[in-house]
């Protein structure tokens, strides 16, 4: 029996990551293998750190791409500043900070949790007692975005916060870099992972990360050591290097993948962050004005929602599975299930990075429409795609 090449159809990517592939970097992607320790590639090494200062925000110098997941961006984070008796005050509303928890953990610290109901903001006055109840803490952290809800916390305050009681930061923005605001430098964060499939519209595989100053002299001053090989940041830098120094073999960097990185963050630096945030809200003001002429509603507050994560809540009676299969089948439509508690309460309906755009919006409400109102749900018809182009204007 042979096997045939594999083809994958062609999806309209909205929903909680990855996101829509730009072309531009589909074909970077295929551009020719050179050696990972050529010149050429090491110079273009040195391009993707300053791109991605731009994208955080930054000067940190300790700013690069692991090559791996947004989940080995988050290990590399803990991994480095955890030490084994070390107390972190975690902030959980909603997966991701269950798993921070799980990190902090298996580094043999303590884990003090920090708990807010599945769709609010992480509560700063929470943190405030928890770290004044804990004044032999040593890092705070936080997920910014908080992609199985679709809120936002207050990072600024939450780093403030963390400063005054002379914590240090871990911050997820695996969802929020080139979608919402993330300032690194301006809010003084420490440690910050995120991922290549959200906003930056990349294929997944990557996670950028950035430390400070003051948490790289935290990780020199290591008493124990890391107890990862692979991410162990003082073995990774020799390969990453600062400055365009010499480099050395630590692992055979993920080539092709790191080429079409350096095109996302390219395209990023054209469109500028500014006005790739405002396009953001823009389609979330589009998509939102759609939703709410259909009748259906955000699970998320006004004050609180992400504009590249929609969690809209699913009428009574309507079987959410079976309308993101008819999605898919018939439009190739993909959009998210809700996770954990929120499972089939809600759908989460991405517009990130080349996915915000027009097309898509109208794409999705006409199809959301076409299919509730085939499966007899009980909603608006014939409003949604108009309110929403009278949102997005000429
Ligand atoms: N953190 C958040 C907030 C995420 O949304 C995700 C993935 O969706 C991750 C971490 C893990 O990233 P990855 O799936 O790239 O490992």
């Amino acid at each position: 029996m042979t096997t045939a090449s594999f083809h994958p159809p062609e999806r309209t990517l909205m929903g909680p990551g990855p996101s829509d592939v730009h072309p531009r970097i589909l074909e970077a992607l295929s551009r020719p293998t050179i050696g990972h320790l050529d010149p050429v590639f090491v110079g273009m090494m040195e391009e993707v750190k300053g791109l991605l200062q731009y994208a955080f925000r930054t000067e940190n110098a300790l700013t690069f791409p692991v090559s791996a997941p947004g989940s080995a961006g988050m290990e590399m984070c803990f991994a480095n500043l955890v030490e084994p008796g070390d107390k972190v005050v975690v902030c959980q509303n909603g997966v991701f900070g269950g798993r921070m928890q799980e990190n902090v953990e298996r580094c043999g610290g303590t884990a003090v949790m920090v708990q807010d109901e599945w769709g609010q903001p992480v509560d700063p006055a929470k943190v405030e007692a928890a770290l004044s109840e804990h004044p032999d803490a040593k890092i705070l952290a936080f997920v910014h975005a908080e992609t199985s809800t679709g809120a936002q916390s207050d990072a600024k305050k939450l780093a403030a916060i963390a400063r005054e009681h002379d914590c240090l930061t871990i911050m997820d923005a695996v969802t929020s870099l080139g979608g919402t605001p993330v300032e690194i430098d301006a809010w003084g964060i420490d440690a910050v992972y995120s991922g290549t499939q959200k906003c930056l519209s990349c294929i997944p595989g990557i996670s950028p990360v950035s430390f400070s100053e003051r948490a790289t002299e935290a990780i020199q001053k290591r008493e124990t050591k890391v107890q990862s090989w692979f991410l162990d940041l003082n073995l990774v830098m020799g390969y990453w290097g600062s400055g365009g120094g010499k480099r050395a073999y630590h692992h055979t960097a993920p080539i092709n993948p790191l080429y079409a990185f350096h095109e996302s963050l390219v395209l990023l630096q054209e469109e500028g962050l500014e006005n790739a945030w405002s396009r953001h809200q823009q389609m979330h003001a589009a998509l939102k004005a759609g939703v709410e002429a259909m009748g259906l509603s955000f699970f998320v507050a006004k004050a609180d929602r992400l504009p590249q994560l929609n969690s809209i809540t699913v009428p009574d009676g309507v079987d959410e599975a079976a309308v993101r299969s008819r999605l898919l089948e018939q439009y190739n439509l993909e959009i998210g299930a809700g996770l954990g508690p929120m499972a089939g309460k809600i759908w989460r309906i991405g517009l990130m990075g080349h996915s915000a755009n027009p097309t898509n919006v109208l794409t999705c409400l006409g199809a959301l429409e076409a299919v509730l109102a085939d499966m007899g749900a009980d909603i608006t018809t014939g409003k949604a795609v108009s309110a929403a182009m009278a949102q997005l204007g000429d």
